[in-house]
């Protein structure tokens, strides 16, 4: 946990710097000026001086979301749509090795050596059926972005390295997987080296509750190599399995519902943001109300850096026309209109308003360190 000096407490209080410290002193602690308190000393401080500490609730989206009229799509409007795979995994046991792998498999020599990065996702063509990979780093995509009610992905990808096994955040990643109940598939990665070891990597999944099937269970592992590409192929088709099973679907005939993946200010461009669509279709000329910001699609690229006109369900397209940047994890809404879009937005950011201002009125020690 982050810590708070002497002064910033006594500033934050509204106290003088000696006030605190003469309280430290009765504590027992001899403090200077500068010196760093941590949260359990300054909120006993806080209490002394009669001051109520509370944590200062974030307002999140959802609590806003709710001016938005989301009509639930009827069953014969539903189409398949392609799976959004994220990649987890303990740090070097190859996530960015394996996109890297799984997107040269998939670009035609022409290509090869020249891919480019253009968005925070791309997609693969894997018999003929799409699969939408996304950058995000796994577990940024489970907490961040499902803190802010936002769920992206439809299956988990879980490397683990053969001859490392399971580490804290394969834990970590299992967890949030779990928690977000979204399937799991297991790429045993580094199969390549002579020290892999894979019985003992499903051993020790099975220690944590995933129970391959070779073993009884349900969770299908492959083992790859991400260095040399063995059994990647595999690996994309056990996604389709995984997805044609789970039949994920979406309604294309429905304005757009989506979430941003990543979004920047762009020098030539504007406030860019990258939108996985989840539900309907968006358009050029859209109205949009991202979070706090509104705007109008002026421009969409896909993941291959062509413009298009429309982006579907499971389609990750880069957007231009926002009045703002707004945040990952945000959802996107398509609207009927400019007007409506600036209504919402206004009310939205009233709302926040009110609320904060209610937040000020008490002091927030959690509010002092989560900004630390
Ligand atoms: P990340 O931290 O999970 O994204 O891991 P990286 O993809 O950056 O890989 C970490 C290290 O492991 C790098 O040096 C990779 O070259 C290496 N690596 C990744 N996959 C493999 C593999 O299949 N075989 C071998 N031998 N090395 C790999
Ligand atoms: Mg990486």
């Amino acid at each position: 946990k982050s810590k708070v000096t002497v002064k910033e407490l006594a500033e934050i209080m509204d106290k003088n710097v000696s006030e605190i410290i003469t309280k430290l002193i009765g504590l027992g602690i001899m403090a200077t000026i500068n010196q760093e308190l941590d949260y359990d000393t300054a909120q006993i401080i806080a209490s002394e001086f009669g001051v109520e500490v509370e944590p200062l609730e974030d307002v999140t989206m959802d609590d806003v979301i709710d001016d938005i009229e989301i009509e639930p799509d009827r069953p014969e409007d539903l189409k398949p749509r392609s799976p959004v795979v994220t990649v987890m995994g303990h740090v070097d046991h190859g996530k960015t090795s394996l996109l890297d792998a799984i997107r040269k498999t998939k670009v035609t020599s022409r290509e090869a050596g020249g891919i480019t990065q253009h968005i925070g996702a791309s997609e693969v063509k894997v018999n003929d059926k799409k699969i939408v990979l996304l950058d995000t780093p796994g577990h940024e995509a489970f907490t961040s972005m499902r803190a802010r009610g936002a769920k992206v992905t439809d299956i988990a990808i879980l490397v683990v390295a053969a001859d490392d096994g399971v580490m804290p955040q394969t834990i970590e990643a299992i967890n949030h997987a779990k928690a977000a109940e979204v399937p799991i598939i297991i790429a045993i990665n580094k199969m390549d080296k002579p020290s892999a070891n894979p019985d003992r990597v499903k051993q020790e999944l099975a220690d944590h509750g995933i129970l391959i099937e070779e073993w009884g269970g349900d969770v299908i592992s492959v083992p790859v190599s991400a260095l040399n590409g063995e059994n990647i192929d595999t690996l994309l088709e056990m996604i389709l399995l995984v997805a044609e099973m789970e039949e994920f679907k979406a309604n294309p005939n429905r304005k757009a519902i989506g979430t941003v993946i990543e979004a920047q200010l762009d020098v030539g461009k504007g406030s860019v943001a990258t939108i996985l669509i989840q539900n309907g279709t968006l358009k050029i000329g859209d109205s949009v109300v991202i979070g706090t910001t509104h705007g109008r699609i002026r421009a969409m690229m896909n993941d291959k850096g062509k413009r298009v006109n429309v982006a579907g369900p499971s389609t990750a397209v880069e957007i231009t026309g926002l009045s703002e940047v707004p945040e990952a994890g945000d959802q996107l809404f398509a609207v009927e209109d400019d007007k409506i879009a600036r209504a919402i937005v206004e009310k939205r950011i009233n709302k926040i308003k009110a609320e904060q201002l209610k937040a000020s009125q008490k002091i927030s020690l959690d509010a002092l360190f989560s900004q630390m």
